[in-house]
């Protein structure tokens, strides 16, 4: 059996990145705040937000206000990028006093991870890439080949170290996602001691020296024993909150479908049925979208067969 019939533009929308008519701009832009800009301030896994119907940042002047009394000067803003008509900034925590102005006028700490499923969703997005910035700037404040003091380059997003010269680029981490299948049926896993417990796909970052479809192939055979043939790429996801960037695969079980699961890494694999595939509750996750693209191309199929 050979897919994909239906063309993965189908469900466009339904990913966290899918916001038209919206969009991120990424580009770096060595600029001051504006009046309106939204600020992203971060506290171990939290952002400030104020929360109601819909999810909000503080505009820096809001933030600038909370910050400034006493002749104080609010924390350092960095660029982050523009969703919209909206742009951001990160700027560090600043202090107590400051926070409990901003505490009074709503804002408190959420964690990012708790954050999916908020209303808008460029707002999600915005803050799961402020997030993944954050987490990087956080982490690279010495050069990591003299010790000395990194400084932020002024015409991109980059790093560098005014003693040695060494330049540091946002990391991010390549992972495939992978839809094992053998006909009418596909391979659904949990995690083992994970947060998320819903199903998911087999997944596992790519390593130095691999192929993407290496990769695809490694991950099945660590965590199930199983071999595969005709790996397909699908689509990829930008994945903030862990830093990745996702991509998605299909690939056919070549041999037996005998399942040895690696226990440390998952609770379960299973061969689900398209029809016993349930319904995508979230919609932001290239996991999701993959399982209900598996199910729709098969049920399609099966609806050619008996038209
Ligand atoms: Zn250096």
């Amino acid at each position: 059996m050979t897919e994909p019939l239906l063309t993965n533009e189908k469900e466009a929308g339904a990913l966290i990145q899918d916001i038209l008519p919206a969009k991120l701009d990424n580009a770096y832009r060595c600029v001051k705040p504006e009046k309106k800009s939204r600020v992203a301030v971060f506290r171990a896994d939290g952002i400030l937000v104020r929360e109601g119907e819909e999810i909000a940042f503080p505009s820096w002047e809001e933030f600038a206000a909370a910050c400034g009394e006493r002749g104080q000067k609010p924390p350092e803003s960095v660029w982050l990028f523009a969703v919209g008509e909206d742009s951001y900034v990160l700027c560090g925590e600043p202090g107590e006093r400051s926070m409990e102005r901003l505490a009074a006028a709503g804002y408190a700490f959420r964690r990012v991870r708790e954050l999916r499923g908020v209303h808008p969703k460029e707002r999600l997005l915005a803050a799961v890439t402020a997030w993944h910035l954050y987490v990087w700037y956080r982490d690279h404040r010495y050069c990591g080949r003299c010790g000395g003091a990194l400084s932020h380059d002024k015409k991109q997003r980059m790093l560098f170290c005014p003693s040695c010269g060494n330049q540091v680029y946002p990391r991010i981490s390549p992972a495939v996602i992978v839809g094992v299948t053998d006909g009418e049926r596909l391979l659904m896993t949990k995690y083992a001691g994970r947060e998320y417990k819903r199903y998911a796909l087999i997944a596992g970052f790519t390593e130095i020296g691999e192929t993407a479809e290496e990769t695809v192939r490694r991950e099945v055979r660590e965590e199930t024993g199983l071999s595969v043939k005709n790996i397909r790429y699908y689509k990829s996801q930008p994945w903030g909150f862990d830093g990745n960037l996702l991509l998605g695969y299909f690939c056919e079980l070549d041999g037996s479908d005998a399942v040895t699961l690696d226990e440390e890494e998952l609770a379960s694999a299973e061969w689900v049925h398209w029809s016993e595939i349930p319904d995508n509750v979230e919609g932001l996750s290239l996991t999701n979208e993959m399982m209900e693209y598996f199910r729709e191309n098969r049920k399609a199929e099966k609806n050619r067969k008996f038209s």
